[in-house]
């Protein structure tokens, strides 16, 4: 996660690096995140085919190698605490204690191929299942594992060629109700977790009216200005404590919010999700996967991928999860 209190200093950086153009995304100056290396983990264990326990032990078994493989990346401390609890190949060894501060956007980050694997109109009860189950191996509160229900829905959506201002009420109507029920019949943190449910629904409500998205219906209500000074300040407004993207359901907030106002454009899409003063990294992890499968590789700097760490295991990987979903 990078820590920067103004997004001023990004893009005066990006503007002494040349540009977008001039970013090689190559080892050793750009290894990809602690985000990666997890949404990694999760897509190769999603993409073994595997369902049900055998697949959540199997995703617990790659976060918990992912976490090897941190030097320099700066986890989260949910994703820290959670992973060194995981058991995986031990009866319910997938499941650790309720965390009342895991509110991270630790499971958001990693989800979205959750919505590769599940990406049809009726695997909805899949995509939200995984995304529960696996989100929660880290972040047990509503706040951090809804964050890895939106992020694979909306992967879902964009797959779906679903507007894009029917994202949010999607997420609410569709998704939440089912993520509810699958809560209620693990019985695990049944109590703590409904306790803990109103505030990722209530914030995401808020945001949909903010933006005049509260039926799914455009145009969406912009700011007269929202440049990067004033995203900075709208974005603190959308956090939970004031760190713009830090949590589960202001990471995907943000990224709705950019692939919202930067259409095809990458430039645009990266000055939005990531290039402010919050946790970026994340945020820009959701919106590109989706923006990804929106708009492929048009109009990006061939820099900003070719060379890309992990780019062989990320291509093969969802060459398999492609073949599984088709
Ligand atoms: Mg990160």
């Amino acid at each position: 996660m990078l820590v920067n209190l103004s997004s001023q200093p990004f893009i005066q950086e990006l503007q002494e690096l040349g540009g977008l153009e001039n970013i090689y995304a190559e080892l050793p100056e750009w290894p990809v995140s602690d985000d990666t290396v997890l949404h990694l983990a999760t897509a190769e264990a999603l993409a073994t085919g595997k369902e049900g326990e055998e697949l959540l032990h199997d995703v617990a078994f790659g976060y918990v190698e992912g976490m090897k493989d941190m030097e320099g990346r700066k986890p989260g401390p949910s994703s820290i605490l959670g992973i060194s609890q995981l058991q995986p190949g031990i009866e319910g060894g997938y499941r650790i204690l309720y965390n009342p501060e895991g509110t991270g956007c630790g499971a958001a980050m990693r989800s979205m191929c959750i919505g590769l694997r599940y990406p049809r109109p009726e695997q909805l009860s899949s995509l939200v299942r995984v995304a529960v189950e696996t989100g929660r191996m880290t972040h047990p509160h509503p706040t951090g594992f809804l964050g890895a229900v939106a992020s694979a829905l909306f992967v879902a959506y964009a797959v779906q060629r679903r507007p894009i201002v029917t994202w949010g009420l999607g997420l609410l109507e569709e998704a939440c109700p089912i993520a509810k029920t699958c809560v209620q019949s693990t019985g695990y943190a049944v109590t703590e977790t409904q306790r803990d449910w109103d505030y990722f629904i209530e914030k995401w409500k808020w945001y949909l009216d903010l933006r005049g998205l509260s039926s799914g219906i455009g145009p969406v209500n912009w700011p007269d200005r929202y440049g990067p000074a004033e995203r900075d300040e709208a974005y603190k407004s959308f956090s939970l404590s004031g760190w713009a993207g830090r949590s589960g359901h202001d990471a995907p907030m943000i990224a709705l919010d950019a692939l919202l106002g930067a259409g095809s454009n990458w430039k645009e899409l990266m000055s939005r999700a990531g290039l402010h003063g919050g946790d970026s990294d994340s945020t820009a992890v959701i919106a590109c996967c989706c923006w990804g499968l929106l708009y492929g590789t048009e109009g990006v700097p061939e820099c900003n991928y070719k060379n890309l760490e992990y780019r062989g295991r990320l291509e093969s990987t969802a060459e398999k999860l492609y073949a599984l979903s088709h």
